[in-house]
């Protein structure tokens, strides 16, 4: 089907305790794995491109290649920017067709964030576009984006509540100790600040940095209230890791399509298994 917005898919993950997957797409390949491991699992997902994937293709493509990805699936698929941080190409984004993007200006104070990202969702809102913003500080390294674990800063119930009245967001990424790229030590999650922002928000939250996350703390995050949780680095890891492991097995085997068929295969099925821990299987 062509691509759909996803804060329909995302109000009933909040609503049905369940969450979608937002998962970060690096080529065409990525894509249909994404699209494939959804058809299988009767699930909703999100593909989402970051400013590096951005960089490689422009938008236009992305769009173009999105909807070939989505075309042929029963299940609702949709197109995000993730991490948006140059308003000129959330600008193109959003001219291009991407479903939502996220303006991230995590970095400002709360003053200037909220501003900043009032001014995108008036953008957004008016071609149609859900928006997601994000306060507090999400620690890792995202494409050329870099926070340390001493700038992480934990989300209040408070601000998220007054930055989603001021700024009209769809949905709002709380920073609550989960980090982008591997974890080098184990997060200090405060999961019951989600929980809480949860109870007293009308609006779906996000979690980012679900990688070396165990399937357990993701399901409790789940049912703590997270309707999005993103998925980057797992992706590129499994996807180099079954490029590289069979090529070194078939050193002189020159089949690049069969290359490609085993990490699209190893991708299919830990996108799937992701799927299931998030609770979106048969939610489509
Ligand atoms: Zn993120």
């Amino acid at each position: 089907m062509p691509l759909v917005d996803p804060k329909g898919m995302i109000e009933a993950a909040r609503a049905g305790g369940f969450c979608v997957g937002a998962f970060n797409i690096v080529d065409f390949l990525s894509m249909e794995v994404v699209v494939a491991a959804a058809e299988e699992k009767r699930a909703p997902a999100i593909l989402q491109a970051s400013s590096g994937t951005i960089k490689r293709f422009g938008v236009r493509k992305l769009v173009a290649l999105a909807r070939i990805a989505a075309a042929e699936s029963p299940t609702p698929i949709a197109l995000h920017l993730d991490h948006g941080k140059d308003p000129k190409v959330i600008n193109e984004a959003i001219k291009a067709g991407f479903n939502s993007v996220m303006i991230d200006a995590s970095e400002r104070p709360f003053e200037e964030n909220a501003a900043i990202t009032r001014r995108v969702v008036e953008e957004a809102h008016a071609a149609g576009v859900a928006v997601e913003g994000e306060i507090g500080r999400v620690v890792g390294v995202e494409d050329d984006i870099v926070v340390r674990q001493d700038q992480a800063i934990y989300t209040t119930p408070k601000e998220a509540l007054e930055f989603q009245r001021r700024t009209g967001v769809d949905f709002l990424a709380a920073a609550i100790g989960t980090a982008h790229g591997f974890y080098k030590v184990t997060p200090k999650l405060d999961i019951d600040t989600l929980r809480q922002i949860r109870r007293e928000a009308s609006f779906p939250l996000v979690v980012h940095g679900a990688t070396g996350l165990s399937f357990e703390v993701i399901r409790e995050l789940v049912g703590a209230g997270a309707a999005k949780m993103n998925l980057s680095t797992q992706i590129k890891k499994t996807y180099i890791d079954a490029l590289y492991d069979y090529i070194s097995a078939r050193r002189t085997e020159y089949d690049i399509l069969k290359v490609l068929a085993n990490a699209k295969n190893e991708l299919v099925k830990m996108v799937g298994q992701y799927i299931d821990v998030l609770g979106s299987t048969g939610k489509a």
